[in-house]
């Protein structure tokens, strides 16, 4: 049976459900952005979400992409990136997780997720997050020398109507190294703080886990609050505030 033939749920002309930017990036670090998309394949029908939450932060990390793609570009590294929902299914949690295909999320029911069958389940899995991690895979592989691994998110300001202040969250899974020395290279200015505002607890650091951490790989998750980065000038702002912390941390991390 042709690859093909075997999918359900995306069309040939709607894949690959991952891409790599810039995969000949020079740089010793691998970028990962698993919610850069909003993209519901046809054949799920918007998942019977109202217009309103297609592009909510429900269905994507705002700005995220655009982060990514900036700091791909600044730091010339290859940058991992799904294509497709994490609605349809989270690349940022296991297969076994409850929330890799959510019913509900924050305060969006999510009708096309509710009631699916093991056969439905699989082909999430099969389709969305088994050809992400396969490309992950292939590229942290694919460099030289073991790169740093850095995943980036965005969060929201207001999370079941409570404001949240943290501006830029520095998650790190068993190995806080990374974060911390990145933490010691912050901008005045700006709130940073460590394990905010998630931490590996609540189920985050799936990819870190998964791929970083069995590789040997420094590591960090990084979560922008979505407002900061909703334009160009922010994302330019980020990725800068972004690029010189990872910079000088790596830097002392060579030299200590
Ligand atoms: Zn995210």
């Amino acid at each position: 049976m042709t690859q093909a033939a075997e999918h359900t749920i995306l069309t040939d002309r709607e894949g690959p459900a991952a891409e790599v930017i810039n995969p000949h990036g020079m740089a010793p670090i691998c970028l990962v952005c698993e919610h850069a998309s909003a993209f519901i394949p046809a054949s799920l029908t918007d998942l019977g979400l109202a217009p309103e939450h297609r592009h909510s932060h429900a269905a994507l990390d705002i700005g995220g992409r655009d982060l990514a793609l900036a700091l791909s570009h600044a730091l010339d590294a290859p940058l991992v990136a799904a294509r497709i929902s994490r609605l349809v299914y989270d690349c940022n949690r296991p297969p076994d997780a409850r929330d890799a295909i959510p019913s509900r999320s924050e305060v969006i029911d999510v009708p096309g997720n509710s009631d699916l069958s093991e056969t439905d389940r699989a082909a999430r899995v099969s389709e969305v997050y088994e050809p992400f991690r396969s490309l992950l895979a292939t590229t942290l592989d694919g460099f030289k020398a073991p790169p740093v691994m850095m995943t980036l998110h965005t969060f929201t300001p207001t999370w079941f109507g409570v404001p949240r202040n943290v501006e830029l969250g520095l998650l790190h899974d068993v190995d806080d190294s990374l974060a911390s020395t990145m933490l010691d290279a912050a901008p005045a200015g700006v709130d940073v703080r460590l394990n905010a505002p998630y931490d590996a607890t609540d189920g985050v650091t799936h990819t870190l886990r998964e791929h970083a951490n069995p590789r040997g790989l420094l590591n960090v998750m990084i979560e922008v609050r979505n407002d900061l980065v909703s334009d160009k000038t922010g994302v330019a702002r980020f990725a800068d505030i972004l690029g010189d912390m990872l910079t000088r941390a790596m830097a002392r991390q060579v030299s200590s």
